[in-house]
């Protein structure tokens, strides 16, 4: 599915990051190592940690 507005990923390794605390499930990218939530700094439970969806 493609969203409106979007910015381009197809440079991307594009995961689903899952909060570590609550569960929440984003989509995100994959820089350097690193879960990248798409469109947000931190989960609403306010979390910064995520982990790839399995
Ligand atoms: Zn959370």
């Amino acid at each position: 599915m493609v969203l409106p507005g979007v910015i381009s990923l197809s440079d991307h390794d594009r995961v689903v990051a899952v909060c570590e605390q609550c569960g929440a499930a984003y989509a995100a990218v994959r820089s350097d190592g690193t879960l990248r939530p798409i469109g947000v700094e931190t989960c609403s439970c306010g979390s910064d940690e995520f982990r790839p969806l399995q």
